[in-house]
């Protein structure tokens, strides 16, 4: 490990910490394909596949057992609501930059591919994982699957992303109806694009040594800075013009903000701190930037979560 004493100040030069999003919305279609056609050489890297063609891919951590099952009905209405969320938004993405918005369709196109797997439900998964003596029953390594989350956080999240195992945990609360809780799920979703890309691009052991490490700042970062730019966006761009110009929102602005977008207003704080750490994205605008990043940290270690950032000379820091 590589310790430095102000390691965030390289942090707007760091480079390719998560190459995931250097790729363009075509170049990613292209690696959902190869990830299926090399499907069972999952976790290697390409000169592997030809060294050791009988390498096998990533063993899947399984979900916890104790947890409730999520019904097929229940996992069909989160797909509803979130296509109903993806029709929304999309009109109103036109005038983004094109590279954001192919990142951003990323989340919808993997949702769309997940539509017809048959082991999205986490105990079915688990179980047919068993039946397969500790191998996955499908070669489609972008798939997801879905439980109820038995967490008791310290604070509220609606919803959240095992890697390994490729989890959305759904938390007690989710409304597939609620735009909020939508952008949540949008946001465990480019942790599912980012975890599919991390898998391919490492060999197994770093891709399982990765899962142990913690969470990654700039991953955090590029999550929250598309999720933000969603809001922003089904705000007609109000969090953008205030926060450029060094502005804030008062709490009757935020609650009339849920008001039009109908979101409940028991959901009053997990809203408000979207909002703030909106205004530590803006005005640098970038997902990894020196404001954003540090604000996350600070708020993942006040959480007492193990959290990183990779320099550009691959050193980890931990914060
Ligand atoms: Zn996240």
């Amino acid at each position: 490990m590589n310790l430095t004493q102000n390691p965030i100040e390289d942090l707007t030069t760091a480079p390719n910490t998560v190459p995931a999003n250097n790729l363009s919305r075509r170049d990613f279609i292209q690696f959902i394909s190869a990830a299926i056609a090399t499907a069972t050489l999952s976790a290697c890297s390409s000169e592997e596949r030809k060294a050791k063609p009988k390498l096998t891919p990533a063993p899947a951590p399984l979900a916890k057992i104790t947890d409730k099952e999520i019904s097929n009905e229940t996992i069909v209405s989160i797909e509803r609501g979130f296509k109903a969320f993806e029709a929304e938004i999309r009109p109103l993405l036109k005038n983004l930059p094109p590279d954001l918005t192919n990142l951003i369709n990323r989340q919808f196109e993997l949702m769309d591919l997940n539509l017809d797997n048959p082991y999205k439900e986490a105990h079915t998964f688990h179980h047919e994982y068993q039946k397969a003596g500790g191998k996955s029953p499908t070669n489609k390594t972008h798939y997801f699957r879905y439980k109820y989350s038995s967490d008791k956080p310290k604070v509220e999240f609606i919803a959240s992303f095992t890697r390994g195992s490729r989890t959305i945990n759904i938390h007690r609360g989710f409304n597939p109806n609620n735009k909020l809780h939508q952008l949540y799920l949008f946001h465990e979703l480019v942790h599912a694009s980012q975890d599919l890309i991390a898998r391919h691009n490492q060999d197994t052991p770093s891709y399982l040594n990765s899962l142990e490490i913690g969470i990654n700042a700039f991953e955090e970062g590029f999550a929250y800075g598309q999720e933000i730019e969603l809001l922003n966006a089904l705000l007609g761009n109000a969090l953008e013009h205030r926060f450029n110009t060094g502005g804030s929102f008062n709490d009757s602005e935020i609650q009339a903000f849920m008001k039009w977008l109908e979101i409940p207003t028991g959901d009053f704080l997990l809203f408000k701190s979207l909002i703030i750490i909106a205004q530590n994205y803006y005005p640098e605008r970038n997902p990894n930037g020196k404001n954003l990043i540090n604000f996350i940290i600070q708020e993942y270690k006040a959480l007492g979560k193990k959290i990183y950032i990779i320099d550009k000379n691959g050193g980890i820091h931990y914060f």
